[in-house]
C-alpha cells in the first residue's frame, strides 16, 4: 500500500502525527477491497441497477444502538459500486466520526468527515449526492463541509452492488437510491477533474521489463543509475525474501498517487511500486519489500491477531485510531518506546510495524548506524520488544545475519 515517508522513523516529532494519521486513516481504510466483505453477514446486498455514476443520490437513516465512542474499529454503514462499475461510494463510522467518500473519474476521491452526536435510539438522516465532478454529503439535511477532493489511487475493479450494513451497534433503514441529484456542478471541481492524471498502474505493470535481475522484473526505470541502486538493495535480501518479489516498478512523481508517498506493495503482481523521488530511499524500498514477503508468508498480514506471529510481539490488532487523533497522539507518545513502535503507523497496524522495522533495519545498516541504544536495558530508548522484533526479522528471513550483527553492535 502507499505509505507515508519513513525518514523520520526514529526522531519522533508529534507535530506531523495529526495530518499523517488523518491521511493514513482515510487511506488505509480505502485499501480494504469491497470484495473483502464478500461473504459477510454484516451486509444486505441489493442490485446496483438504479445506482448511476456521474449523477445520483443515496439516502438512508441510521439509529445508534450502542455508544461507539470507545470502539476503535471502523463500522461500515453502506458500501456501493455504481451500475457501470466506474464509481464507488461508502459511508462509515469510527468512534465519534462519520466519514463519507466517493471515488470517481478513475482516481479521484471526494471525502467528508464530521463528528456526530447522535443520541442512542434517535433516527438521523444521511445523504450523499453527486453530479459530475461535484459531491455533497448531508446529515439531517445539514451539509457537511468537504474534507477534500483529491487524487487517489486507481479505482479498484469491483462488482456493481449496494451493500447495506447490519449491526447490533446501529440500525439502518429507508434506503433510497436515485439516479438524479439536485446539486449543480462546481466549476472548480470540474477543472480539478479535467486536470487530474490517474496513475494507471495497471498499464505500467504490463510494460515489458527492462531487466530481469535474480528473477525480479525491473520496470519503467528512467536510467541505469537508479536501477543499479535497486539491484544493490536486492543483493542485501536473504534468498527466500528476494524470491517473494516478482518485480519493482518505477513511477514518475507526476503519475504516482497523490494521497500517499514513497511506495506501494502490489499484492496482485507481488511488485514493489516506487514513487520516483523516493526510489533510491532504502526505508521505502525495504518497507514495501517487507509487505510483499509478509503477503507471501503471512507473518502479520492476512491472519487473525491470535495467529499473527508478529502481533504476538507487537501487540493487538489493527486499530484505525485517527478518528480521535488527540487521544492517539497522547497514547502513542506515552507508549511507543515500551511497545517498540518506531513510527505511529506501527501503533496502528502490526503489518505496518513489521514493515517499518524492516525498513529501519536496512536503513541503519546502510548508514552505518547502530540500534544498540534501543537494545540496551537501562537506556531511555530500550524496550524488550526491540530485541524481540529484531530477532524476529533475523529468524524469519527479513534480514541476514550480517545485517543483524552490524545493527545490533556498537
Ligand atoms: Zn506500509
Amino acid at each position: 500500500m502507499w505509505d507515508q515517508k519513513h525518514r523520520t522513523v526514529i526522531k519522533l516529532d508529534l507535530r506531523w502525527i495529526k495530518p499523517l494519521l488523518l491521511i493514513l486513516f482515510i487511506f488505509l481504510y480505502s485499501l480494504i477491497p469491497t470484495s473483502a466483505f464478500a461473504i459477510d453477514e454484516r451486509f444486505t446486498d441489493s442490485s446496483a441497477d438504479g445506482l448511476h455514476s456521474r449523477q445520483g443520490t443515496i439516502v438512508f437513516k441510521v439509529k445508534m444502538l450502542k455508544d461507539m465512542s470507545m470502539d476503535r474499529h471502523t463500522h461500515s454503514l453502506i458500501l456501493s459500486t455504481s451500475s457501470d462499475g466506474s464509481e464507488m461510494y461508502d459511508i462509515f463510522i469510527i468512534q465519534n466520526t462519520i466519514v463519507a467518500r466517493r471515488y470517481f473519474s478513475g482516481c479521484l476521491l471526494s471525502a467528508f468527515s464530521k463528528n456526530y452526536d447522535f443520541k442512542l435510539g434517535e433516527w438521523h438522516g444521511v445523504k450523499i449526492t453527486w453530479n459530475g465532478a461535484s459531491t455533497k454529503f448531508y446529515i439531517d439535511n445539514q451539509e457537511v463541509p468537504r474534507y477534500s477532493l483529491s487524487m487517489s489511487h486507481d479505482l479498484a475493479k469491483t462488482i456493481p452492488e449496494i451493500r447495506f450494513a447490519k449491526s447490533d451497534a446501529y440500525d439502518t433503514g429507508d434506503l433510497l437510491v436515485l439516479g438524479s441529484s439536485e446539486i449543480t456542478v462546481d466549476s472548480a471541481d470540474r477543472t480539478f477533474e479535467l486536470n487530474a492524471t490517474c496513475p494507471r498502474l495497471d498499464e505500467l505493470l504490463k510494460e515489458s521489463p527492462q531487466e530481469d535481475y535474480k528473477g525480479i522484473r525491473l520496470l519503467h526505470f528512467p536510467d541505469q543509475v537508479i536501477r543499479d541502486k535497486i539491484k544493490s538493495f536486492i543483493d542485501l535480501l536473504p534468498e527466500d525474501f528476494a524470491g517473494s518479489i516478482k518485480g519493482v516498478l518505477y513511477v514518475e512523481d507526476s503519475r504516482a498517487p497523490k494521497t500517499g508517498e514513497g511506495g506501494e506493495a502490489n499484492a496482485d503482481t507481488m511488485t514493489i511500486i516506487l514513487k520516483g523521488s523516493y526510489a533510491g530511499d532504502p526505508t521505502v524500498f525495504f518497507h514495501e519489500a517487507a509487505h510483499i514477503y509478509d503477503m507471501k508468508k503471512h507473518f502479520a498480514i492476512g491472519v487473525s491477531d491470535d495467529k499473527s506471529e508478529w502481533t504476538a510481539i507487537s501487540g493487538p490488532t489493527c486499530y484505525l485510531k485517527a478518528a480521535n487523533v488527540d487521544e492517539f497522539s497522547k497514547e502513542f507518545a506515552e507508549k511507543h518506546v515500551q511497545a517498540g513502535f518506531l513510527a505511529p503507523q506501527g501503533g496502528e497496524c502490526p503489518f505496518e510495524d513489521l514493515a517499518i522495522w524492516t525498513g529501519a533495519a536496512y536503513d541503519y545498516y546502510l548508514k552505518n548506524q547502530s540500534m544498540i541504544d534501543m537494545l540496551t536495558p537501562g537506556n531511555p530508548k530500550y524496550s524488550v520488544k526491540n530485541k524481540q522484533k529484531l530477532d524476529f526479522l533475523l529468524q524469519k528471513g527479513f534480514i541476514s545475519q550480517n545485517i543483524y550483527n552490524k545493527v545490533s553492535s556498537r
